[in-house]
């Protein structure tokens, strides 16, 4: 952020002109530039040409990353240049925009367009989504959907950030998800409780802190156990 501050500073003073970059990597500071401030954003469209046209470039609009800048429910009506923005971004299929709209549905109740739009986003990848539709099927009573929660939850801890993507997601519905999802089968993935040998975060810790916590791999630990303890841990929050 600070090196797109200093271009920003140093095309400003050759307002109209260009500036010798490649243009992918123009591009990349424009959707950096965006994710972190709308102001700035106009500030850098300002400055020069080449950032100006990389800003009406699809890609930038479709990179841009917004979770932590639009929650889902705001105290305060978004305003018309926030809504311009993130319709601009839906139909530059940005994934977060779409994420954010699946969410939306499936909280407010439309539970099927809600998750159909949020099991197109997961499958393109996006972490978040994969958390959230992946602990949706996990709660659900049908077992073959439950095998493919288990799919999208191991992609995450293969990758390492099942917990950010919890902190994430929390952050971004704050109290709607208790309210509103359905974690309701109480049967556990773990069908041999009584007998398992269960499953703990690494030696000398009582709770998950971070994703490297999550990194046992010990044969003898039990991987529906740690998914049992991931919806706990999600509920209770
Ligand atoms: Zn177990």
């Amino acid at each position: 952020m600070a090196t797109s501050r200093l271009l920003m500073k140093r095309a400003s003073n050759k307002r109209g002109t260009t500036i010798s970059l490649p243009k992918n990597l123009i591009t990349n500071i424009v959707a950096r530039v965006a994710s972190h401030s709308l102001a700035d954003l106009v500030n850098l469209k300002r400055c020069c040409k080449d950032f100006l046209d990389a800003a009406e470039d699809d890609f930038a609009y479709k990179h841009v990353s917004l979770l932590h800048k639009f929650p889902l429910f705001p105290w305060r009506p978004l305003n018309d240049k926030k809504l311009s923005f993130l319709k601009r971004c839906k139909e530059s299929q940005n994934m977060d925009t779409l994420f954010r709209e699946g969410l939306l549905e499936y909280l407010r109740g439309e539970k099927i367009s809600g998750l159909r739009i949020l099991k197109i986003v997961a499958l393109k990848g996006h972490k978040e989504a994969k958390y959230v539709y992946g602990m949706i099927m996990l709660s659900s009573e049908d077992e073959e959907l439950r095998k493919e929660g288990l799919e999208h939850m191991r992609f995450l801890r293969e990758s390492k950030c099942v917990i950010r993507c919890r902190g994430k997601v929390e952050k971004l519905v704050q109290y709607a998800w208790k309210k509103n999802i359905l974690l309701h089968n109480k049967k556990t993935l773990c069908h041999n409780k009584s007998i398992c040998k269960g499953w703990r975060p690494r030696e000398g810790r009582w709770l998950l802190l971070d994703d490297e916590d999550d990194n046992n791999d010990n044969i003898n630990m039990c991987e529906y156990c740690r998914w049992d303890q991931e919806l706990e841990l999600f509920n209770i929050h």
